[in-house]
């Protein structure tokens, strides 16, 4: 890790450096992932880039190799340490719009026991505002982004 990636002043960042406690479930020097203090459901887990990126709008597609890949790894360790565990939502959230409180990127992921998990993952259903106008509409205004 270089340390000139990181930012005095952000919580993450502290984490990174050991200035901050955390309960740490893997680490190279890429990324790391620990404990998120809240534990919405037991084994709630964050994976941070060891750079300060703030959030999804701030990646390269290098950064997206080089940090996301670690993904799946960690979710089927969760996976594996409880044989309770069912289910797991990753969740981002990115901007303070979005619910991002830490402005230093990092992947939920959130093991699911039951229905009874209290998740807002939102069920919305808006289809009926949409014709295949308005869909092709919305698809081209992000595919000529891309
Ligand atoms: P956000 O709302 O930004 O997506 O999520 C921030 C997360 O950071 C929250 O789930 C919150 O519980 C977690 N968090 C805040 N402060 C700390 C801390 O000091 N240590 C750990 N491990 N997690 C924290
Ligand atoms: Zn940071």
């Amino acid at each position: 890790m270089n340390n000139t990636e990181l930012v005095d002043d952000c919580l993450f960042c502290k984490i990174i450096k050991g200035n901050v406690p955390s309960y740490t479930v893997f680490e190279n020097d890429d990324v790391k992932a620990f404990l998120d203090i809240s534990q919405v459901t037991k084994g709630h887990t964050l994976l941070i880039p060891k750079k300060h990126l703030t959030n999804i709008f701030d990646y390269s597609q290098a950064d997206a190799q080089r940090f996301l890949q670690y993904i799946p790894e960690v979710a089927q360790a969760i996976k594996k340490s409880d044989p309770n565990i069912k289910g797991l939502n990753i969740c981002v959230n990115n901007g303070e719009v979005a619910g991002q409180v830490v402005m230093h990127s990092h992947i939920h992921l959130i093991p699911r026991y039951g229905d009874e998990d209290a998740i807002s993952v939102p069920h919305v259903n808006n289809a009926d505002d949409y014709d295949e106008t308005r869909y092709q509409e919305v698809a081209d205004a992000i595919k000529d982004n891309l």
